[in-house]
Formats: C-alpha cells, structure tokens, sequence
C-alpha cells in the first residue's frame, strides 16, 4: 500500500488558469464544511499535518491541489454548506469547478458525509456535477465512529437508497480507521 511521504500542496488555485497542467492522474475530493474532508485527506495520504494548510485564512475557498507523488494529485473542493461563505465566493467557484470536469487527468470523486447527518443538500449538487463529468463516485459516510451500529446500519441503508446507482456508499472513519483501506485502495487504482 503506498503512503505518500512526499505529498505536499502544490497549489491554492483562485482561477482555473492557475491550476496545474492536466497532465498525469487526480482525484477529486468534496464534502460539505466539517464532514470531516480534511481528516479524510490526512488519512488517505497518511500525513497527518497535509489537509491542515489547505484551512489556513484564505485558502477553505479555494481549490487545492495536493501533490502525492509525481503528476499524482488530490483536489480538494472548498468545503459547501457554510453560510460564511458569500455569494460572490460562490460564484468565483463555478467556473473552477467546471474546468475540473473538463481535465482529462480527472478520475474519480470521494464524497465524504458527515455520517450523522447523511446525503444533504450541497452533496446532490456534487453527486449532478459528477454524473455530468461520468466520474464515478464512491460516497465516504464519514465519523461512523460515532454511530453505533445499528445507527450505521441505517444510515448505510438510507443513503443506498437515496443514491440508488449514482455512487457507492461505505462507511469511513479517519479515527477508528473504518472502510480506510478500502478508500486508499480506490485512490491508489485511481492514480496509478
Ligand atoms: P472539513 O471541514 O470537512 O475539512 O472537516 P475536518 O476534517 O476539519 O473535521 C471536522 C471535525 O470533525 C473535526 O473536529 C474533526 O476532528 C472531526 N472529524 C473528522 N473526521 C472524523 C471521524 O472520522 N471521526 C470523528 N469522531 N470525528 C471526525
């Protein structure tokens, strides 16, 4: 299994045109505001500090790319769902994100969820973006360690029925290391 020892962020990008060349292989990864999507990060790449530069002042609104290994990359969508964020914000995101779909380097989409709260709002959009890209979608039902395990059950079912053959769905959890494996095996095929 790789780690990815030397990822780092290779660029906050306000603009499509600062994106890096699409060249090489990347991932997409998007959820809304503390669903857990840096953790998911940091767990994914197995480096701990890596998703907390993308939170500094200024960059939550951003498109990051992360290098994990040469022309290997993770985009990290800005974190939806926060009343913070103006219109305007909005808006400058639009353009970004359909330049995202039109990368040929672009694989796929992890979806994280706050396992609690389940598929909302933010997330459809997402899920309608992705489906227009054909990027398949695997949906991370993150913090299922805070369920129990009856409640992740549910949650599971529920969110299988809602996303019928748009994604699949697993549990994850960036603490107790839930569904983990399974998710960098996804990202490791994803950009080999
Ligand atoms: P982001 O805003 O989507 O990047 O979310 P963060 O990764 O910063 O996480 C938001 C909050 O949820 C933080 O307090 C994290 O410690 C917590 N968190 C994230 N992932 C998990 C998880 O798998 N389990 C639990 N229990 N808490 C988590």
């Amino acid at each position: 299994m790789s780690t990815y020892q030397h990822a780092a962020l290779l660029v906050s990008a306000a603009h499509a045109r600062s994106f890096p060349p699409d060249l090489g292989a990347e991932v997409a990864i998007a959820g809304r505001s503390n669903a857990g999507k840096s953790s998911a990060i940091n767990a994914l790449t197995a480096r701990r500090g890596l998703a907390r530069t993308a939170k500094l002042p200024g960059r939550t609104r951003l498109l990051n790319f992360f290098e994990l290994a040469p022309l290997r990359r993770i985009v990290d969508l800005p974190g939806y769902g926060y009343a913070a964020a103006s219109e305007a914000e909005r808006a400058s995101w639009a353009p970004m994100i359909s330049a995202l779909a039109a990368r040929t380097s672009l694989r796929g989409l992890f979806l994280i969820v706050d396992g609690r709260r389940g598929l909302l709002a933010g997330d459809e959009e997402l899920l309608a973006w992705a489906a227009a890209a054909q990027l398949p979608v695997p949906v991370l039902l993150g913090k299922s360690d805070k369920l129990k395990r009856a409640e992740l059950r549910q949650a599971l079912a529920a969110g299988a029925a809602r996303l019928a053959n748009r994604a699949t769905l697993q549990a994850f959890s960036a603490v107790d290391g839930t569904g983990l494996e399974q998710a960098r095996r996804q990202l490791e095929d994803w950009l080999k």
